[in-house]
């Protein structure tokens, strides 16, 4: 029998126990970018629930840059790279979040994302969901909506959905732990 696209993500992805601190089983995915085959298969199943609704593709530095600038092109609409503070120049715009110790802050170019685009905030792997939260109130700031979030990887068990629901509740998950 024949895997379904999940299975065969699962079976790629590769778990690291205790990286890059004790406790946390971390979610490698490089493992997929050795399969072109697999990586259009999963660029493919975004395109499919995206086609249509968006008018930008935001990826989140750094692993959402790699299916997303592809995503976006296929779609046919620009890619914004949302990147961590001081890696974009002017003129930018920034958020910041509260991460387990500290704060992060994250910036996209202040001039891409036009009024009322409709924005699809792409990443690798959906944990605690603070990271795409921010991205969110970042496209909001600029004047965009957020029209969908997709991610490779949901962990379910972080409830990073409840963070994400007020700014959409259109998300896309293609593997769920
Ligand atoms: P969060 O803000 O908690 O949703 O974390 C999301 C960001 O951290 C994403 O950019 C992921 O690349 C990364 N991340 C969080 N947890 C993991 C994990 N278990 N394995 C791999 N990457 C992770």
């Amino acid at each position: 029998m024949s895997l379904t696209l999940s299975q065969k993500i699962d079976q790629t992805v590769t778990n690291v126990a205790d990286f890059p601190k004790p406790g946390i089983q971390y979610k490698d995915i490089t493992p997929l970018f050795l399969n072109p085959q697999l990586s259009q298969e999963i660029i493919d199943a975004f395109i499919e629930k995206a086609k249509g609704k968006v008018d930008i593709v935001c990826g989140i530095e750094s692993r959402g840059f790699l299916y997303g600038i592809q995503l976006a092109h296929q779609l046919n609409v620009p890619f914004v790279l949302i990147r961590k503070a001081g890696k974009l120049p002017p003129p930018t715009i920034a958020q910041s979040y509260d991460l387990e110790y500290g704060q992060a802050t994250i910036e996209v170019n202040s001039t891409y994302i036009k009024e009322g685009d409709r924005v699809l905030i792409h990443d690798d792997v959906l944990a605690t969901g603070g990271t795409a939260e921010a991205c969110a109130k970042l496209v909001e700031k600029c004047g965009g909506k957020v029209a969908q979030f997709s991610f490779i990887i949901e962990l379910d068990f972080l409830n990073g959905q409840e963070k994400l629901k007020p700014f959409s509740d259109d998300l896309v998950s293609l593997v769920h732990y």
